[in-house]
This record gives structure tokens, sequence and C-alpha cells, in this order.
């Protein structure tokens, strides 16, 4: 979803750096091959993710959503040496074609899968995360904030994904609509905690950026 018009909107991925071969050839093949790829993050927003990873110098990263594992790899580009990202799935049908891409990428000895429900596998992580992307189950976007929260320090980013909804934030909610009203109450709360502080990016479908206190 893009809130820009088209040609805005290409103006802007053509004033912004390419995407490496690999990721085109991923994009193509999810395309192809997988059921709903609208889910995908694409050219642009995966070098905003490339370039805030590349800010932030992470050495541990974590991922919750991996899908075919597009913004893993995003997100891997920032990693200093030794550093991993550990990306959570609860698809074990993608797990083999994220595989061959994190391997052709040349960042696979760095990334760690994990298949399963994010909120049974977070809390089996000992592990304190600089950089968190969350882009799983939007119902469940507010479980896994608490979920992490224990598992970060003072300046880890998180980063959430798809917080605008594709604008339904803005539309009278139907009762019925869950992920809508989710993440009403998601952003409402992010705003609130003082654990955090919050700035809304309205990139592609919404980013939230937080920086834990
Ligand atoms: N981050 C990916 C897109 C993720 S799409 C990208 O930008 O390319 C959302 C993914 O979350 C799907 O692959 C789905 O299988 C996964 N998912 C849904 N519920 C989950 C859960 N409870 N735990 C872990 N993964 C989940
Ligand atoms: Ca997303």
């Amino acid at each position: 979803m893009h809130f820009l018009s088209e040609s805005l909107q290409n103006y802007i991925t053509d004033h912004t750096e390419d995407e490496p071969s690999y990721l085109a050839e991923l994009s193509r093949e999810t395309h192809l091959k997988v059921i709903q790829p609208r889910m995908i993050t694409g050219h642009y927003q995966g070098r905003v993710l490339s370039m805030l990873s590349k800010i932030i110098q992470p050495t541990l990263i974590l991922e919750i959503g991996t899908y075919t594992g597009y913004s893993a790899l995003c997100l891997a580009e920032g990693l200093i040496e030794r550093g991993s990202l550990h990306t959570i799935d609860i698809n074990e049908e993608l797990h083999d074609m994220q595989r061959t891409y994190f391997d052709k990428s040349g960042f696979g000895d760095s990334i760690v899968q994990h298949t399963g429900n994010a909120l049974d596998v977070i809390p089996t992580l000992d592990l304190v995360f600089d950089l968190i992307f969350i882009d799983a189950e939007k119902k469940e976007y507010l479980n896994y904030y608490e979920a992490i929260l224990p598992k970060t320090r003072k300046g880890t980013i998180i980063l959430s994904d798809n917080v605008l909804w594709s604008g339904k934030v803005l539309e009278t909610t139907d009762k019925n609509d869950k992920a809508t009203q989710a993440l009403l109450n998601y952003n409402k709360i992010l705003k609130e905690d003082t654990r955090v502080e919050t700035v809304l990016l309205p990139i592609r479908d919404g980013l939230t950026v937080s920086r834990v206190r």
C-alpha cells in the first residue's frame, strides 16, 4: 500500500539505492511461487531497513515474521562483523526458500532461522537485541512487544511494520476487524508507554521506530 501517488513513489524509488540482484531475484520468485506476495518488503522499504540497520550497526537483530526472507536480508546488511540475526516464522514451508537466499546473499552464516509461534520462541532466546523488527500477525503486535521488552537494553530500536494498515486506522472500525482494532490499540500504547520513545514514519504501509529508554 502506498499513500503517495504512483508517480511520486516511482520518483522516490528511482532516487534510492538499487536492491542487490539476489533480492530482486527473491522478489521475483516470491511473486511467482508464494501466496500473498504483497506481504514482501519491496525495493524501497527494503533500502530503508538496510540504511537504518547500517546506522544502528547492530550485533544482534531479532525479526518476527520472516516470510521469504527479504526484510531479514535487508536488516542483515547492517550487522557488524560476527553479529547475527535471529528470525522467526510459524510457516515451516518457507524455511528452505529462506535458506537458499540467505546462503546466496553471503549472510547465510549470520542468520539463525526459528520455526514456530513467535510467542513461544521469544522466551527461549537468552539474548539482548540491538534491533528488533516486528512484522508477523498484526493482532499479536502488543503480545510480541511485551515478549521482546525483556530482551532489550537502553537504546534498543524496535521497528513495527504496517501500522497504518492501508489507512484503515482512520476508518470507522468494524467490530469484526480484529487486525485494525489491534493496531489502533498498539499505536496508542506505543505513544503512551513511557518505557519507549516513538516516531511513526509514513513509509510504505507505516513503519514505527521506537527507542527503549
Ligand atoms: N518480514 C517479511 C514479511 C512477513 S509476512 C518481509 O518483509 O518480507 C508475515 C509472516 O509472519 C508470515 O510469513 C507468517 O507466516 C508469519 N507469522 C504469522 N503469525 C506468526 C506467529 N505467531 N509467529 C511467527 N510468525 C508468524
Ligand atoms: Ca510488513
